[in-house]
């Protein structure tokens, strides 16, 4: 692979271990060039966090950051201004919401639980991009984190699926806000992969099975095929691209009927 991110530093928030998706991208970004700050949610993580870090790449910085709470986002703004950094890629893959709110009847949600599940996975792109777009002097890309169940009803995901959706929603005005300062938004919407945030949703498996069975590439997406896709919309390639939601499902989104019915209805 070329240095396709070399002398760009990349805010990434959300590895917790390897099967991150952030850790995936973290990966890519350090085979391409890049300089990593990574950040970690509550002192349980920090340990984990530096750890990956240092494995990642030795000049790693590892910083607190719950983006429920300004005052971290400010330190770490502080912080990176001390040591006068500037930032060219951020990466928000951070996303909550009550188990039980992923396993009941959507109609059935909490107030708090809708609540929650809105500031942790979508507000929180906001108040990360009001805090650090200040640090992105030449511009640069944020990315975030999407997934099918902002458009289309996948049951289970409830909840979640409404906050994607109004994560999308702010890709498109953030795009909007930042494209004078040549800042681009974007969100990669994934094919789902088994990660610890994953595991909350009721049945998961289930939905592997389905994709691995009707996408048109008859598989499931990779967490490596979504960190490449980081890459083209943090680096010079993706230049001409803002305010979108790619794909990286095998294209299982295209699917109107589920291929085993389409299969069926040809052997009748
Ligand atoms: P993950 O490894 O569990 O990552 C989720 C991250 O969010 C964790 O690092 C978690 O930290 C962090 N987080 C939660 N609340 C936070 C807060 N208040 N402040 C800071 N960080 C917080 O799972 P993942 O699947 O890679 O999820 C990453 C993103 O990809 C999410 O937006 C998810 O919705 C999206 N996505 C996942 C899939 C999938 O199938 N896995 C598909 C499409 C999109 P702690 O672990 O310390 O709580």
């Amino acid at each position: 692979m070329a240095d396709l991110l070399a002398g760009k530093t990349a805010l990434i928030l959300g590895v917790a271990n390897k099967w991150s998706l952030a850790y995936a991208i973290a990966q890519a970004f350090v085979r391409e060039g890049g300089k990593l700050i990574l950040t970690y949610q509550g002192e349980r993580q920090k340990a984990t966090v530096q750890e990956l870090g240092q494995e990642l790449s030795p000049d790693t910085e590892v910083l607190a950051c719950d983006v429920t709470i300004q005052q971290e986002l400010d330190n770490v703004v502080n912080t990176l201004r001390a040591g006068h950094a500037k930032l060219d890629v951020i990466v928000h893959s951070i996303a909550f919401a009550n188990r039980e709110d992923l396993s009941r009847p959507f109609v059935e949600t909490s107030r708090d639980g809708y609540l929650l599940a809105q500031e942790v996975s979508a507000y929180s792109l906001v108040a990360v991009a009001r805090a650090f777009a200040p640090l992105m002097t030449d511009g640069g890309s944020i990315l975030t984190l999407s997934y099918l169940g902002a458009v289309r009803v996948i049951p289970n995901y409830n909840v979640m699926g409404v906050a994607k959706a109004a994560l999308e929603a702010s890709v498109r005005y953030l795009a909007h806000d930042l494209g004078p300062v040549n800042i681009r938004v974007n969100a990669i919407s994934a094919g789902p992969v088994k990660t610890a945030s994953a595991r909350a949703v009721k049945d998961f498996s289930k939905m592997l099975d389905g994709v691995a069975a009707n996408a048109p590439l008859r598989r499931n997406a990779d967490p490596a095929e979504v960190a490449d896709t980081a890459v083209f919309l943090a680096s010079n390639l993706g230049r001409g691209v803002t305010g979108n939601v790619i794909y990286v499902d095998a294209g299982f989104q295209i699917m109107g009927l589920p291929t085993a019915a389409q299969e069926q209805s040809h052997d009748r």
